[in-house]
C-alpha cells in the first residue's frame, strides 16, 4: 500500500495547528489515502511544538520535529522531506491557505503516473498593490532564470519519492523549493486552487524579509546580475571612447581648462557603477562563502518519536 507523507512547516502556528492536523487527517481518511503528517516546528516561540506532541499522542499518523531556532520555511520544508517515508510527499502550509481537498486531487494524478504535481494559484489572493508589483517583477526574473512560467506557482506541491530523493541529495544549502521542482523536471501535472484566507494568526512575511528572499532566490538560480556588471562596463567603455576623443580634440586646440563639470559627473557615475558592481560580485562571493562553510541548514532539537520512547522507558 502506498503511503502519502504530508510535510507541514509551522512557525508560531498554535492557532492553526490542531485545526490543520484535524482537517488534513479527516480529508485523507475520507479519501482512503494512507498518510502520515510531518510537522516541522521552525523554532516557534509559542506552544506549536507542545501541540504537535499532543497531536502525535492522539493520532499515530502524526509526528514532528522541532528546530533549535527559526531557520526559515525553506529549511523546514527540506527537513520535512528528509523525515518523510512516503512514496509521495505533499508540502502544504499550516495556515490552511492551501485547500486540503486539492491534496486528494494531487494524489490521484500521482497514481496516474505524474511525478510532480504543481499547485497553481488561480488568483494571488488579497495583497497590497506594492507587494503585488514586486511579486510580479520577482517572478518575471525567476521565470526567466528557470526557463518556466512561475507566475502563479506556490510551495504547495506533490513530489514522487524519486524527486524527493533528488532534492534530498542536493548539496546546496541556499535553496528555493518552489523553483527546484521545476528545475528537477520529471513528468509534471498542474492543479489549480483558490488561495484561502489564513485561518488564524498573521503572515510571517515582512517587506524586508520578502526582499531578502527575492534577492537570495534570484541569485541562487541565475548569474545574470554578474552579466549586467559586464554590460555596464561595456557601456561605460563606449562612452569613455567618445568623451576621450572629445577631450583630446579640446586639448590639441588649446582649450582644455574647461569641462570641470564633466570630470565631476564622470567621477560620480563611474564611482557609483564600480560600487554597485562590487556589491553584486560581493553578494555572489558571500554566497560562495556560505556554501563553502557547509554548516547544517537546520538543527533538530526535539522529535516526537524520541519523546515517545523516552516516555516508555520511564
Ligand atoms: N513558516 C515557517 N518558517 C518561517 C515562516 C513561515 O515555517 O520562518 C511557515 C508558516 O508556519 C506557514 C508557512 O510557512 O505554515 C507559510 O507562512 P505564511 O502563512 O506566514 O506565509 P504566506 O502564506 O503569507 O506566504
Ligand atoms: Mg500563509
Amino acid at each position: 500500500m502506498n503511503l502519502l507523507s504530508v510535510v507541514i512547516p509551522a512557525y508560531n502556528e498554535e492557532k492553526n495547528l490542531i485545526v490543520a492536523a484535524q482537517r488534513l487527517s479527516d480529508v485523507l481518511t475520507a479519501a482512503g489515502i494512507p498518510y502520515e503528517l510531518i510537522f516541522v516546528d521552525d523554532g516557534s516561540r509559542d506552544a506549536t511544538y507542545t501541540l504537535i506532541r499532543e497531536e502525535s499522542g492522539r493520532n499515530p499518523a502524526v509526528r514532528g520535529v522541532s528546530f533549535s531556532r527559526n531557520f526559515g520555511k525553506e529549511a523546514a520544508i527540506f527537513a520535512g522531506l528528509k523525515e518523510a517515508k512516503g512514496d509521495a510527499c505533499v508540502v502544504t502550509d499550516c495556515d490552511m491557505q492551501f485547500p486540503a481537498e486539492v491534496i486528494v486531487e494531487m494524489w490521484k494524478l500521482w497514481e496516474q503516473g505524474y511525478q510532480v504535481v504543481e499547485g497553481k494559484k488561480s488568483s494571488r489572493g488579497k495583497e497590497r498593490a506594492a507587494h503585488g508589483f514586486f511579486a510580479r517583477t520577482f517572478y518575471k526574473f525567476i521565470s526567466k532564470a528557470v526557463g518556466m512560467d512561475m507566475q502563479s506557482s506556490s510551495d504547495f506541491k506533490l513530489l514522487d519519492r524519486q524527486v524527493v530523493d533528488v532534492l534530498n541529495n542536493l548539496r546546496e544549502r541556499d535553496t528555493f523549493f518552489r523553483a527546484l521542482s521545476f528545475w528537477a523536471g520529471f513528468k509534471t501535472a498542474t492543479v489549480e486552487f483558490e488561495v484561502a484566507p489564513r485561518v488564524g494568526g498573521a503572515s510571517k512575511w515582512s517587506f524586508t524579509k520578502l526582499t531578502r528572499y527575492a534577492i537570495s532566490n534570484i541569485t541562487s538560480f541565475t548569474t545574470a546580475p554578474l552579466r549586467v556588471v559586464t554590460l555596464l562596463g561595456t557601456v561605460l567603455l563606449i562612452c569613455s571612447a567618445v568623451l576621450g576623443v572629445q577631450t583630446l580634440v579640446h586639448f590639441f586646440m588649446g582649450e582644455a581648462v574647461e569641462g570641470f563639470t564633466t570630470v565631476i559627473l564622470l567621477l560620480l557615475v563611474i564611482g557609483g557603477a564600480i560600487m554597485v558592481s562590487l556589491g553584486i560580485i560581493g553578494h555572489y562571493v558571500g554566497r560562495i562563502y556560505d556554501e563553502v562553510k557547509s554548516r547544517p541548514r537546520y538543527i533538530i532539537a526535539h522529535r516526537t518519536e524520541e519523546e515517545k520512547t523516552h516516555a516508555v522507558d520511564a
